[in-house]
């Protein structure tokens, strides 16, 4: 009677673990058939298979617990398995395995090549990766393969089925490592290169502020104390000449900052109608020494936008000074403003040589000059990269609309008060 609780306890274990275990679904069958009364011997031949059928189930489990180790590396996995696989085998003291790849091997400590062997492939992303071994140390009675099971059988292929996926997982993992690790390095040799550039712009834009600085003060001085009209017109090219310098440095030194974000702006509620009407009565000369009339277009009065007037200002006077550049002599740049819902727009138009189609996209990137004749030549070619940084830290946007031989219309927007 004990024999028989031990076993229908054993049966509803068993049970349950083949509901996870295909492989021992067919020893819960015949265990199923005590309830129908059996004899004693045949008990015993049941509890055996179970036993082995355990062993089993035993040995996969460990497999799956060690596929979960995250840390492991397929080395590491491929030996532990090794050592798991005689317990599981119907005689473990005689068995003895070995992992055998193309260039590795992992064994348990007591292997030795003998005639009693069972081998299974492993498959690895479709191709033969290797091949798993258990070997029988001494002779044991014929079963159904030599002196093996077919449930070992069964077993050796699933081990080799799992340690296929788990080979093709951990590669496609050491891969994703090492491809993280390179894109690291890559990313971190970047931020160096970047770094040592900001250092270089920066202490070039040192070096060439610190003399110039003295430049423009004394030339500005020499242009309003000389009496000499001849010296005083050399002192305000002097004069003129060293302010476009600095201007230009600071141009470059604001791009430089645009780019690695650290240009920041000062945003205020900005009445943009005057601001406009002043930059307008300030460039009025400018314009005229170009032979050319600045007309300023708004209706009515303007909503306030959310800006900061330095930098709306900078953006307005490098077009401004661009349609001068370029406007045909006896021509008008016009300044038109229209406000939108969310935002206004401001167009600086002027009825220049245009630009080329083709061109246009290119006009914003830092660096990019059109050949020009020589009166139009001398910037840097960041005037307009500048202008897009900008207009983009308010929210904005920037765009051209030309044709080659009627002008060019530079358009931005800014956002109004209350939409940012
Ligand atoms: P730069 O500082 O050299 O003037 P910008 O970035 O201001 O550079 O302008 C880039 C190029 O765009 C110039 O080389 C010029 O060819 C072209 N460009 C800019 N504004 C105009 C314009 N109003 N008409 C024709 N070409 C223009």
């Amino acid at each position: 009677m004990r024999v028989d609780c031990n076993c229908s306890s054993w049966v509803r274990r068993m049970k349950n673990a083949a509901k996870e275990k295909n492989l021992a679904a067919k020893s819960v069958k015949e265990a199923a058939g005590i309830a129908s009364g059996v004899s004693e011997t045949e008990l015993r031949e049941l509890a055996h298979k179970l036993s082995e059928r355990v062993k089993e189930l035993n040995c996969l489990y460990g497999i799956s617990r060690l596929v979960e180790e995250r840390k492991s590396s397929v080395d590491e996995i491929l030996q532990r398995v090794v050592d798991l696989i005689p317990a599981a085998w119907q005689y473990p003291e005689v068995t003895c395995a070995r992992i055998k790849l193309k260039n590795s091997r992992f064994k348990t400590a007591n292997f030795r090549e003998t005639n009693w062997k069972q081998a299974e492939i492993i498959m690895v992303n479709g191709k033969r990766f290797g091949t798993i071994e258990v070997y029988y140390l001494t002779e044991k009675p014929e079963s159904d393969e030599g002196p093996f099971l077919k449930e070992e059988r069964n077993l050796i292929h699933v081990i080799a089925e799992r340690l296929g996926h788990t080979i093709e997982h951990k590669l496609a993992e050491d891969s994703l490592q090492s491809l993280y690790q390179e894109e690291k390095k890559l990313r971190e040799r970047l931020q160096a290169e970047m770094q040592g550039r900001i250092d270089f712009t920066r202490n070039l834009i040192h070096e060439l502020k610190t003399p110039l600085t003295s430049l423009v003060a004394t030339s500005q001085l020499l242009f309003e104390e000389e009496k000499n009209k001849k010296l005083v017109k050399l002192a305000q090219y002097v004069s003129e000449g060293a302010n476009n310098l600095n201007n230009r440095i600071d141009e470059l030194h604001d791009v430089v900052k645009g780019e690695i974000g650290t240009l920041e702006l000062d945003l205020k509620p900005l009445n943009l109608g005057e601001l406009l009407v002043s930059l307008v009565e300030e460039t009025r000369a400018l314009a005229h020494q170009h032979g050319i009339s600045i007309n300023l277009k708004m209706d009515g009065s303007l909503p306030e936008v959310y800006a900061d007037p330095v930098r709306v200002r900078q953006i307005v006077l490098n077009l401004l000074n661009n349609a001068f550049k370029y406007a045909t002599e006896g021509g008008r740049v016009i300044i038109r403003v229209t406000p939108k819902s969310s935002f206004v727009t401001v167009e600086v138009c002027d009825r220049g040589p245009g630009i080329a189609e083709h061109v246009q996209q290119h006009l914003f990137e830092p660096g990019y000059q059109v050949a020009q004749p020589a009166k139009h030549s001398g910037g840097l070619g960041i005037g307009l990269a500048l202008c897009k940084l900008l207009t983009e830290l308010h929210g904005g946007k920037i765009w051209v609309k030309s044709q080659p031989g009627k002008g060019s219309s530079f358009f931005f927007t800014l956002p109004l008060l209350g939409e940012r």
